[in-house]
């Protein structure tokens, strides 16, 4: 249930600045008397400068900065804590206006110089994946394409400089909020703002058919990876409740196409937890899986989460398991899932309420 422009006036609340495409302000700035290149200003001081208030948009006429103030809201979230030191992967505590709580979290690569933004998309998820903080009390709302941007900015505000990546893998399942999230995936990607390559932008699915047959259509270059976790619909049904609406089959289908369709090779991500998906066995059916189409292959430890009951296997088995993959020409990285001491490794981010 994505939240409009017009439900946030009813709520009393104002819509994000940052959820508006060039052409969006442009429209605005027209409704209201203002020449066009007026928008590309505004634009620029929002990506361009990462200034923190319309006040500081200085070469707007001021009558002009406050009806956007009027209209937009500048800040739509609003920081209270971040755990983690500068220079290492660090979580990022976020009230929203409506006091619901998210978490993003920022991954530096310091060998590449690089920094990832992990970016939630919705307060919970109806998923319920059982090693998974996040879905643990189902979905309470979707975010709207400002605050998924407004993330985004408030992490390049921390560090100064526009974040390299940004992935679509922190609290929600975005393409249950796929209009929500493609659109700030345009404006994070748009050449006159934050300009993130749209091969840095990584959009994750625990397997939403529908989904992955409309990025299919969309025409973006954005990398899909889809967390798979189990090579068979007993194991998988297990763990994700997913599966039953759309088991290995139709999603193996869809991912064919998707593959055919863009040329875009899949990245499949496959948490491994001991005694249940960690077996040569499991690891041979995974070949025989994913030998339709070229793909890529993580292999992630499992992260400790309260509420599940399971542990991560020990080296030699997941050394097993990789190999089994790299031998059948599968590219397979085996990595531990960064920050889980922070608990903001994948699956163990959560919406907490004031
Ligand atoms: S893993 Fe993803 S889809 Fe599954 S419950 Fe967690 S947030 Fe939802």
């Amino acid at each position: 249930m994505p939240i409009s422009e017009d439900q946030w006036f009813i709520m009393n609340l104002k819509p994000s600045i940052h959820g508006l495409l060039p052409e969006e302000l442009e429209a605005f700035c027209k409704q209201n008397g203002q020449p066009a290149f007026r928008a590309k200003q505004i634009f620029d001081w929002l990506y361009g400068k990462f200034v923190p208030s319309f006040d500081e948009m200085k070469n707007l006429p001021a009558p002009l900065r406050a009806l956007l103030a009027e209209h937009y809201s500048f800040q739509a979230l609003e920081k209270l804590e971040v755990s983690g030191e500068k220079g290492e992967t660090q979580k990022l505590l976020f009230k929203l206006s409506d006091k619901e709580m998210i978490e993003t979290v920022i991954i530096p690569a310091p060998r590449r110089g690089t920094n990832t933004v992990c970016v939630s998309s919705q307060v919970g998820c109806v998923y319920g994946c059982a090693f998974c903080a996040s879905g643990q009390k189902g979905v309470i709302r979707n975010l709207t394409a400002g605050e998924i941007v407004g993330e985004v900015m408030e992490v390049a505000r921390q560090l100064g400089e526009r974040p390299n990546n940004v992935v679509f893998m922190g609290i929600g399942e975005p393409f249950d909020n796929y209009d929500a999230v493609m659109k700030s995936v345009r404006i994070l990607n748009h050449p006159d703002g934050l300009n993130i390559g749209a091969r840095k932008i990584t959009v994750s699915t625990c397997g939403v058919v529908p989904g992955i047959e409309r990025l299919a259509e969309e025409g973006l270059q954005v990398e899909l990876s889809v967390s798979l976790h189990a090579p068979d619909n007993e194991t998988r049904s297990k763990t994700m409740p997913v599966n039953e609406t759309w088991p290995l089959a139709e999603l193996m289908d869809a991912c064919a196409n998707y593959t055919e369709k863009t040329n875009r090779i899949i990245t499949f991500e496959y948490t491994l937890i001991k005694d249940l998906n960690d077996s040569p066995e499991q690891a041979r059916e995974l070949v025989q899986l994913l030998r339709r189409f070229p793909c890529r292959v993580n292999l992630i430890p499992l992260s400790p989460v309260e509420e599940f009951d399971g542990e991560r296997p020990d080296s030699e088995t997941m050394q097993i398991f990789f190999q089994t993959l790299e031998k059948a020409h599968i590219n397979t990285t085996l990595r531990d899932s960064k920050g889980s001491n922070l608990k903001a490794a994948c699956g163990q981010l959560r919406s907490r309420r004031s």
